[in-house]
């Protein structure tokens, strides 16, 4: 496919711009550009094909089943955008005289009370743009929280390895020394391993439940007792509440303070790099500690302008407030529901790694199914590809080898559902009689296999005029 640049005729154009409303002035030497800027030039036609093009060659929630774990690609309601969408939303300035940002004041409070009530925690913050950015926001938290008690002595954070890549990372950034735990043979934290790292020098715990094996860990309350035992903070990796909002609170299983990706659970698209927001809850002694906080004697950290993306809050809220109170524990309930009758649906072909009830999410164990007929993983998710299925995530998490991680959500149908199941057993049949097919695919794709080193090591996001 052509680039837009690519499509331009020299003096082409569809653009009829409203009149200028402001004085118009001349830029000082220096301040203007030397060259015009090199813009496409197209018509209206032209740039409404490229883009349908473009849309076409996309697989998003609205072309068919994406069932990317970890990721939680369910369908967002239209009314959520429309709300966000409302001039009074998106014309607001962030400086404006507070009697004119009432209502936008109103719906940052109401999300903060709604998720605070879905949290159990006593209060949060929306300026961190993303789940890692919430991440790193909280673990500051319990920084500061050791360091105004003068308590030097923490400086290690415990990870299971069962977490996602950005638990270490974060807390690697925020200063502190990873220490990584086994998980036990169930997938859980293992308690005694647990016990081994634990001491004076333990900062915190970072730890999501259910975790990336799809595993809601049954000791959670022995794991944060244990964790506060020596004086540690414990947090909560909320990414993937959808498994559980509604049902069960981090806060009552013994949390201090959490982030949530609301572009994963409560409605904002994602996928396309954003915005997003990582919403950061914690219990009330850590509140001071807040971004934005002005509780006297500490100043709070700032992590990003303003109250961060507010548009995405707005979703959050509209999302919450129009399943309300039964809605909201529904859609969890469903998404876990979801997620079993899928994996058993797929059992006898594709195992399970744990065959046990699951949460919103399952990972399959695909190493035997490779020893037998050296089709791997990934080949079976470019397999899917052709079937029109976007791949369930691959290769993680890591402790289990050549693993697929689908994640349906509770947005699918039945029929979704048992189409995918069949598709997942037509493959693992396919890879016995032609795995040939299976190592060659996707077949049907815009394109077929990159060189992933090379896309991830040398991307090519610039295009130049030759
Ligand atoms: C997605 C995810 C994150 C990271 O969120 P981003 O918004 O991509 O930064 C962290 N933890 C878990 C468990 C996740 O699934």
């Amino acid at each position: 496919m052509k680039l837009i640049f690519e499509k331009s005729t020299q003096g082409r154009s569809c653009s009829i711009l409203p009149p200028c409303d402001v004085e118009q002035i001349e830029l000082k030497e220096g301040l203007a550009r030397k060259t015009k800027p090199d813009l496409p030039q197209l018509s209206e036609t032209d740039v409404s094909r490229h883009y349908t093009e473009l849309c076409n060659r996309v697989h998003g929630v609205n072309n068919g089943f994406y069932p990317l774990g970890s990721c939680t690609m369910k369908y967002n309601p239209r009314i959520d955008e429309q709300m966000a969408a409302l001039e009074g939303f998106t014309s607001i300035h962030p400086l404006a005289p507070d009697y004119s940002t009432k209502g936008c004041k109103a719906v940052l409070d109401t999300a903060e009370k709604c998720l605070c009530e879905i949290t159990g925690m006593d209060g949060m913050t929306f300026q961190p743009a993303a789940g890692a950015h919430g991440e790193f926001t909280g673990v500051l938290l319990i920084k500061q929280y050791h360091a105004s008690r003068n308590d030097t002595r923490r400086t290690k954070i415990i990870v299971p390895d069962s977490a996602h890549g950005t638990n270490p990372a974060t807390a690697a950034m925020c200063g502190f020394e990873v220490v990584n735990i086994p998980s036990a043979p169930d997938g859980c934290v293992d308690l005694q391993a647990l016990k081994g790292a634990l001491g004076e020098d333990t900062a915190g715990l970072m730890l999501t439940n259910p975790n990336t094996l799809g595993i809601f860990d049954e000791n959670i309350l022995e794991i944060t007792r244990m964790v506060h035992e020596v004086g540690g903070l414990c947090y909560y990796d909320g990414a993937n509440l959808n498994a559980v909002m509604g049902v069960v609170r981090p806060g009552d299983m013994g949390f201090d303070c959490i982030h949530l990706n609301l572009h994963k659970t409560f409605a904002t698209p994602h996928g396309g790099g954003g915005p997003g927001a990582g919403a950061v809850g914690c219990k009330a002694f850590l509140r001071a500690f807040l971004p934005g906080s002005a509780i006297k004697g500490h100043e709070g950290i700032q992590v990003r302008s303003f109250a961060g993306n507010f548009l995405v809050v707005v979703k959050a809220v509209t999302y919450i407030l129009t399943l309300g109170k039964e809605g909201i524990p529904e859609a969890a309930r469903n998404a876990v529901l979801n997620a079993n009758y899928l994996m058993r649906r797929i059992q006898g072909t594709f195992e399970p790694a744990f065959d046990r009830i699951c949460m919103h999410e399952f990972v399959l164990d695909l190493s035997r199914f490779k020893e037998e007929t050296g089709v791997s993983a990934l080949d079976v998710a470019k397999s899917l590809i052709d079937r029109g299925i976007h791949p369930p995530t691959m290769y993680f998490p890591l402790i289990v080898h050549e693993a697929l991680m689908p994640e349906p959500t509770e947005t699918e149908s039945k029929e979704t559902l048992d189409e995918a199941a069949d598709i997942f057993r037509e493959l693992y049949e396919l890879a016995r009689k032609d795995p040939d097919y299976m190592k060659s695919s996707p077949h049907n794709a815009q394109i077929g296999r990159p060189d992933e080193v090379q896309a991830a090591r040398n991307p090519i996001l610039r295009w130049k005029r030759t």
